[in-house]
């Protein structure tokens, strides 16, 4: 069954997010086609999370590969300082013509990671230009931002960050509402109200010594899937103008149409200073990130001093191919079909979720694309063993998902069809009725 692929790669890697000692030997692929990865012993699976979030219309979609095969005779990759070159501007005129109006500059990097570090980083120095003196970020309870240092910091003090919490800079944490909470006694808009009311007390408390808030818009992906209740989103916002602070927008897992709008910030029609993008960039071919700015915060390190400079770089900024990639991808995005078939999906998928039902399941949620099916918990959260039961059925079954713990979501390539959205939507169901009974008793008074 498993290849000696599989056997050479436990001898000499090192997986992200994974335990070698517990862990099955990872399979090979071999090859991908729309929705579908192949194993080498000729296992056709479908890529429920899109390669980590990342695949946009489909695995080896000819027409990014026929845009990178073209950029590919003419420039591989060049220093992006002293040079520039046209898919690096083609990319960033057609991400302005996108973006929230108010963002006007984009500087490259190769990870969602590392654009979230120039984002606290642009935030951060931009108050020294003005003269002030502020080092406190605020971010959210369950956010996930990347697993570099700053990028860690300002996430959930969790599994993921604990053996490098001393590490850490402090950031003061606040909670969101998620849509989970709604009940008879709290409506959506009562739980808004309730969490922005405990937000202004924390910006009254730290008026002017406020960097920043980073917020991953409508949905707390990583850390849980939480579903922002409405008006949260732009209640933020207007807190930040109020007491004067910057917003940062995390969209690198909700960018392109993952929430069925290009931007989650759209659902509020919010505006960001600072915006991050990267995941389904470059369509998932290649990977790129950027971090837009407001014409405000890039006019603020101008002078004729070097030193003002946001002095930040990678050896592979703004590499050729993945800008050749990420603009072909825009073209995609910008056809109807495209856009016909994220609103086809989105659309199966919130019918689904209607009828799903199990004592097992905790909570159903659903933005867009996506889907969130939460189990009761074991209190063990991203730690717990029932992820890894549903995970083996549904990859028997030709479904790859990734568990977060007790919390199972498809995130799809948009090459999907309403038919496998609808299958894979089965196949979980049927790994939750055979595997959450011995899992817990859902009455035992875990919420
Ligand atoms: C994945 C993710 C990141 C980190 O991106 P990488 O490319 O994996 O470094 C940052 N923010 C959010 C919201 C993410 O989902």
């Amino acid at each position: 069954m498993k290849s000696s692929l599989s056997i050479r790669d436990r001898a000499v890697v090192w997986h992200p997010y994974t335990q070698d000692k517990i862990a099955p030997l990872c399979l090979p692929i071999v090859r991908g086609d729309g929705s579908y990865i192949y194993t080498s012993d000729g296992q056709k699976l479908f890529d429920g999370i899109s390669s980590w979030w990342t695949n946009a219309h489909g695995h080896c979609n000819p027409y990014i590969k026929e845009a990178i095969n073209k950029q590919l005779d003419k420039l591989e990759h060049v220093i992006f300082a002293s040079f520039t070159h046209e898919p690096a501007v083609v990319l960033a005129e057609k991400l302005l013509e996108i973006v929230p109006k108010n963002l006007s500059r984009v500087f490259y990097s190769d990870n969602g990671s590392s654009a979230v570090e120039i984002a606290l980083k642009m935030a951060y120095q931009y108050w020294q230009h003005q003269k002030q003196d502020r080092s406190l970020f605020i971010a959210l309870e369950y956010g996930y931002h990347g697993d570099t240092f700053g990028a860690m910091s300002v996430s959930e003090r969790g599994t993921f960050t604990k053996p490098f919490w001393p590490l850490l800079f402090d950031v003061i944490k606040v909670k969101s509402p998620c849509v989970s909470e709604i009940n008879l006694q709290m409506t959506a808009s009562d739980l808004t109200n309730k969490y922005l009311a405990d937000l202004k007390t924390v910006f009254i408390k730290y008026e002017g010594k406020m960097a920043g808030f980073i917020v991953e818009p409508m949905l707390q992906a990583a850390s849980g899937m939480r579903i922002f209740t409405s008006g949260f989103l732009s209640g933020i916002r207007k807190l930040c103008d109020e007491y004067n602070t910057l917003l940062i927008a995390d969209e690198v897992a909700t960018g392109f149409y993952r929430t069925n709008k290009c931007f989650a910030l759209d659902h509020e029609n919010v505006l960001p200073d600072i915006m991050c993008l990267a995941k389904c960039l470059t369509g998932g071919f290649l990977p790129l990130a950027v971090t837009l700015a407001s014409e405000n915060i890039y006019q603020a390190f101008l002078s004729d001093s070097k030193a003002d400079a946001l002095l930040h770089g990678h050896s592979f900024t703004a590499n050729a191919l993945a800008c050749a990639s990420a603009v072909a991808s825009l073209e995609l995005f910008a056809l109807k079909e495209t856009r016909e078939a994220i609103n086809a999906i989105a659309h199966i998928t919130s019918l689904r979720a209607k009828e799903l039902a199990s004592p097992y399941i905790k909570n159903i949620r659903v933005i867009g694309t996506i889907i969130i099916i939460e189990l009761h918990d074991d209190h063990s959260g991203y730690l717990s063993s029932i992820g890894q039961k549903i995970y083996d059925y549904c990859l028997s079954h030709g479904l790859f998902i990734r568990p977060l713990g007790h919390i199972i979501y498809l995130m799809p390539p948009y090459s999907s069809s309403v038919k496998e959205i609808s299958w894979a939507i089965d196949i979980i169901a049927q790994a939750i009725d055979i595997y959450g009974i011995g899992h817990k008793a859902p009455c035992d008074g875990d919420g």
